[in-house]
């Protein structure tokens, strides 16, 4: 018989895609150079000419099996360990090899987490605004997304309604900092807050919470910005992450959960992730990716576009009278929307070759997403349409 959940799956549509075949076909009647394009959070800079040089090198001087066999299903251990010296210099930290599980990006990452900490019926809960594909990421494990409404005056943790739904029921907090789509990086008195609560239901409910940290941004930080490293707080945290952002690799699918060594079950968890990935299918990443990562693995492409872009827009959003929080990293910005229908709103940018994305996907109806990881060349050019389309629509 057919699979009826993933059928219905196709009735959900997802509204960046359909914004990115808008702009895709717009594009086509007026070159693609005038279409100003926010949609989609795929990255703009190269990848450092080192990562380029690293391919070439290891092309001419590896074994075809070396380069192109089987991973092993954890990982490459040389590449693992090379990863856990990285972060326990930047951080820290104390993880061996045998913390870190390679992955499929952060998805992958993610995919593993979560049936690592939980049995179908638990509870997961994010906080709004989160990335859409939570819902399929958690759900399909038979575990429950839940949804913690957003703080809209800051997009920090609402902690009061927190810890209305934190019941027994939960088995784990997914969290997003630098956050996709507000930008917005968690305080280390946030991070601080949320690992005492924890602590303080764990004791009370006699079981585990985790910590999922999905980080693919953690490299994309603005000037001055407090960002700490979440598994430094709180034990019971598995760090997903991927290179996807950092090294402009999103087509290579690589990435990793790092396991604080605290962590209930440490020793065991990334081996139980090898196990997941044999059910799963997501198991063994490429042999190729691995070794070039780990040869590059303190370097990221140049992110300093990305806030030279975020001044650009905020700037004017802020002069054209939006509401908006500044980011603290990331590529996205999430404004305040000028009409209560985001959707009616994104709806009319249309017509001035603006693609925005509502915010009701993100469970933050009212506001939308702006993916600047396009050329400043093009932000430039678009901030007159911007203009034109809140004066001509709104009498601003
Ligand atoms: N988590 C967040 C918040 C993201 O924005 C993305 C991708 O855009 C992912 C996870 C998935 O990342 P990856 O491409 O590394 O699987």
């Amino acid at each position: 018989m057919i699979a009826q959940k993933y059928k219905k799956m196709l009735e959900g549509k997802s509204v960046i895609r359909e914004l990115f075949d808008f702009a895709s076909k717009r594009g086509a009647e007026i070159g693609y150079e005038n279409v100003f394009d926010y949609s989609l959070g795929n990255p703009s800079v190269p990848v450092p000419k080192e990562f380029t040089q690293t391919m070439i090198d290891m092309l001419s001087t590896k074994s075809s099996s070396q380069l192109h066999g089987y991973s092993p299903s954890l990982g490459i251990p040389s590449v693992r360990k090379k990863i856990a010296e990285s972060l326990n210099e930047r951080f820290q930290m104390d993880y061996t090899e045998n913390h870190i599980f390679m992955t499929t990006g952060a998805a992958g990452a993610i995919a593993h987490a979560v049936r690592s900490v939980t049995v179908p019926g638990d509870e997961v809960l994010t906080f709004a605004p989160f990335f859409p594909e939570y819902h399929p990421y958690i759900d399909l494990t038979g575990a429950k997304l839940k949804v913690v409404p957003p703080n809209k005056e800051n997009f920090q943790i609402n902690f009061t309604l927190l810890e209305e739904m934190l019941t027994d029921k939960v088995a784990a907090i997914l969290i997003n900092s630098p956050n996709n789509p507000s930008g917005v990086v968690y305080s280390t008195e946030t991070i601080k807050k949320l690992a005492e609560l924890l602590s303080k239901k764990e004791k009370e409910y006699g079981h585990e919470i985790f910590i999922i940290s999905d980080e693919p941004y953690r490299e994309i930080l603005f000037e001055g910005v407090d960002a700490p490293y979440v598994s430094k707080y709180y034990d019971n945290t598995l760090s997903c992450y991927s290179y996807s952002k950092s090294l402009s690799l999103p087509g290579e699918r690589i990435g990793y959960i790092a396991v604080n060594p605290a962590c209930v079950d440490s020793d065991s968890i990334v081996s139980m992730c090898g196990q997941i990935s044999r059910g799963i299918g997501h198991n063994c990443p490429p042999s190729i990716i691995q070794l070039a990562v780990a040869d590059v693995v303190d370097l990221t492409s140049d992110m300093s576009i990305y806030e030279r872009n975020m001044n650009l827009i905020y700037d004017k959003l802020v002069e054209l009278g939006f509401t908006c929080i500044k980011p603290g990293g990331t590529f996205y910005i999430f404004p305040k929307a000028l009409e209560e229908d985001a959707k009616a709103f994104c709806q009319k940018a249309l017509k001035y070759d603006l693609i925005l994305v509502p915010g009701d996907s993100f469970g933050c109806p009212g506001y939308f997403r702006m993916a600047y990881c396009i050329d400043t060349e093009k932000v430039e050019r678009s901030l007159p349409a911007l203009e034109k389309f809140v004066k001509s629509e709104y009498g601003k």
